[in-house]
Formats: C-alpha cells, sequence, structure tokens
C-alpha cells in the first residue's frame, strides 16, 4: 500500500507498466523523444518512444543530440518544447457565434478532450506551468480545464546543461512539488532502476498497479546524490535577488544598445519560453455572414506588431523590444504576478540563433553598475 509522500522502487524493466498505469484510466500520454535531430513533447506509450541511450549538448545558440554510451532513459537535458504548447495552445477558438433566425447563437467551443498526462517534467517546468497557473487559471476555461485534469510525473534531474540556471532561480535542480509522481534514475553498473516519490493520492493510485518495492535509505542517498550532481554541474549562474531592483535602475544603460545590434527579433526566445504568454486575437467571419469566429495564437513582445496600439507601435525598435522581454521577465513579472518571470531552463539561451544569454547581459548590467556606480 503506498501514500503520498511515500518512496518506492521501481525496476527499469517494470517502466513500461507505469506508462501502461497511466493509459488505463483514460490519460494521453505525452513525454520526451526523438524527433527530426531533437528532443522534443509528444504523444508516447511504450518506453521504447523515450530517448533511451541519447543525451543532448547545449550551448548559447547551440543544440546537438548524441548517443550515450549507456541506456540511460533521461540522460538528456531537454529540447525546446515543454507542457506550454499542450496546455496554453499555439493555437486555439476562443468563441464562435452562428446565425440563428433574427439572432445568434454562441457555439460551446471547449472539445472534451482526453485528459493530459505529461511524463518526464523537469524542476524548472514544473515551476514554469504554475507561473502559467497564476496567469490562466483565473481567466481562460480552456487552460483551466486542461491542467485540472493533467497528471503530471516528474523526472529528478541528475546531470544539468550548459545553459541551466535553474539553481539560480530556485526552481531546482530537485522537484519538491507539484507532481503526481516524481522518478530518480540510478544506473549502474549491475542494476538500472527508479526511485519513485509518491506527490499525490492520484498518483499513489497509479502505483498501486505498478509492482514495486520498498526503497531502503541507501536508494533515497543514490537519489540524492544524482540532484546534487545536477548542481555541481550547473551551467550559469544569474544572481536573482535584486535584479528587479536592478533593471529599474538601468531603464536608459548602453547595454540595451548592444544586446540591440546583436538581437534578430526572432522570437525564438519566447516561443521557446516555458513561461512566455503574450499571444494575440483575430476575428474571422465566412462569406455568408452566417459565422463568426474569435481565435487565439501565440504572439511575441519581438514581433512588432504586437505592440501596435491606436496607430502607432510603441516599441518600434529592437533596443525596446529586447529590454520590454527582459524586464518584463525578470523584474515587472514580479509586480505583476509576485513570482520571477524566468525559471532559469536555459532554452532561451541553446535557442537563440545569435547565442544573446540573458544571464551574460543581466551580468555586464551589474558589473558596469559595479564600475560606475549608479547614479
Ligand atoms: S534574443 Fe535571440 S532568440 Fe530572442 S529575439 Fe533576439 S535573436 Fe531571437
Ligand atoms: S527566460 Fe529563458 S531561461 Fe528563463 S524561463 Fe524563459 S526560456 Fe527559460
Amino acid at each position: 500500500m503506498v501514500s503520498p509522500n511515500s518512496k518506492v522502487i521501481l525496476e527499469r524493466d517494470r517502466l513500461q507498466t507505469i506508462l501502461d498505469a497511466i493509459r488505463a484510466q483514460g490519460f494521453r500520454i505525452l513525454g520526451p523523444t526523438v524527433r527530426d535531430e531533437a528532443i522534443i513533447y509528444d504523444d508516447i506509450s511504450r518506453v521504447e518512444d523515450l530517448p533511451i541511450g541519447w543525451t543532448d549538448e547545449q550551448g548559447a545558440g547551440r543544440y546537438r543530440l548524441c548517443k550515450r554510451s549507456d541506456q540511460a532513459v533521461f540522460g538528456f537535458i531537454g529540447g525546446a518544447h515543454s507542457s506550454k504548447q499542450f496546455l496554453f495552445l499555439p493555437r486555439e477558438m476562443i468563441w464562435k457565434v452562428v446565425r440563428e433566425g433574427k439572432g445568434f447563437r454562441f457555439v460551446d467551443t471547449q472539445r472534451d478532450s482526453a485528459p493530459l498526462a505529461f511524463f518526464g517534467v523537469r524542476s524548472c517546468d514544473l515551476h514554469a506551468i504554475s507561473i502559467q497557473d497564476k496567469v490562466f487559471m483565473p481567466v481562460d476555461p480552456g487552460y483551466r480545464a486542461r491542467r485540472e485534469k493533467a497528471l503530471i510525473v516528474a523526472v529528478q534531474c541528475g546531470l544539468a546543461g550548459k545553459t541551466c540556471f535553474c539553481a539560480s532561480m530556485g526552481t531546482g535542480p530537485r522537484a519538491t512539488g507539484d507532481f503526481d509522481l516524481a522518478l530518480t534514475e540510478i544506473l549502474e553498473k549491475q542494476r538500472h532502476y527508479f526511485v519513485v516519490e509518491i506527490g499525490t493520492q492520484r498518483g499513489a493510485e497509479i502505483m498501486e498497479h505498478v509492482s514495486h518495492q520498498a526503497a531502503a535509505a541507501s536508494d533515497l542517498e543514490k537519489a540524492e546524490a544524482a540532484t546534487r550532481r545536477a548542481l555541481s554541474q550547473m551551467g550559469r549562474t544569474m544572481e536573482a535577488s535584486d535584479v528587479k531592483d536592478l533593471l529599474y535602475r538601468n531603464y536608459e544603460h548602453p547595454q540595451w544598445d548592444d544586446v540591440a545590434r546583436r538581437c534578430l527579433t526572432c522570437a525564438n526566445c519566447t516561443l521557446v519560453c516555458p513561461t512566455c504568454f503574450c499571444s494575440s486575437l483575430e476575428d474571422a467571419t465566412d462569406l455568408s455572414g452566417d459565422q463568426s469566429e474569435r481565435r487565439r495564437q501565440w504572439d511575441s513582445c519581438f514581433n512588432l506588431e504586437h505592440s501596435y496600439l491606436h496607430g502607432g507601435n510603441i516599441r518600434s525598435s529592437p533596443k525596446a523590444r529586447y529590454r520590454q522581454w527582459m524586464t518584463h521577465k525578470l523584474a515587472t513579472w514580479q509586480d505583476q504576478f509576485g513570482t520571477s518571470g524566468c525559471v532559469g531552463c536555459g532554452r532561451c539561451i541553446t535557442w537563440c540563433p545569435v547565442g544573446i544569454d540573458i544571464t551574460a547581459e543581466v551580468r555586464a548590467i551589474r558589473e558596469s553598475e559595479k564600475r560606475h556606480g549608479n547614479d
């Protein structure tokens, strides 16, 4: 009998049973898989769908998939995808009306789809989900319906990448809550298994259908050691405690001109960011005038049109748009939602085509302040 807060052992050759137990409860399982030379998030049903034996090398503007020398199931950092695209959909119909006689009738656009199970979510992305919850749960019924039903199986990071800085942002590498189950992979010469932390009653009910055994103190120590290893490999750091005031003091800093000379305003950083939520709306009416729809799609504060207001763009230069993005992420987000908008996942650094690094930009402003003072 397992219960929330208990920890058990699952042998590697029984990992399929956890996927089977989740699927038997009617969930659509989304997890990491290899496609187009990257690790992406997609539907999975078999353990073989996971990136077994693969790892990813990441750096500023650099991502490479490589073979590992072992058969680790979660021996990678992660790709551009996160659960964002399944909870806050890239395109969604907000409402639809059809003509009926002399009036109109609203049609229910919420499709009753299968509940989602996210398999292999890292600690930074758990924090990103709870940040997006603050944005969407109070106002977005579609997001709320998907989120309330979602099951989360986290994976504790045993390695960190060159662009990771979750430790600086207080969001990792160890997941401490907001999951139904959390797996730590232990790969030894003679044995390959997972320490499973049960986070919720729902997680406990799944484990009732999975053959497992009690965890020994030595297993728990090995799981903690995996987190310490990830912590020691953290590729980047950011001094986050006073970053809000630092950026508010430096709204006219020359570093914004410097980064604007490099930034292509391509919007990659916002699309891969698991917390960014800019969107735009479009209304469409069919030619007969009998039916009209309002659709929402992802947008970006790097797009010129996104800041169009009453006859003009309020952020017409790349400098203004980069400054808006970074200052929102690290400073004004705190005033708006009571949390940083950055979880230190490093995706914006990896997937920026010119390798712009948010940690380096903050550091450049901080160091120039130290050199020149802040008056
Ligand atoms: S910072 Fe990089 S990824 Fe973001 S808009 Fe500029 S060039 Fe594109
Ligand atoms: S700003 Fe960059 S590092 Fe921070 S959460 Fe977004 S993608 Fe990750």
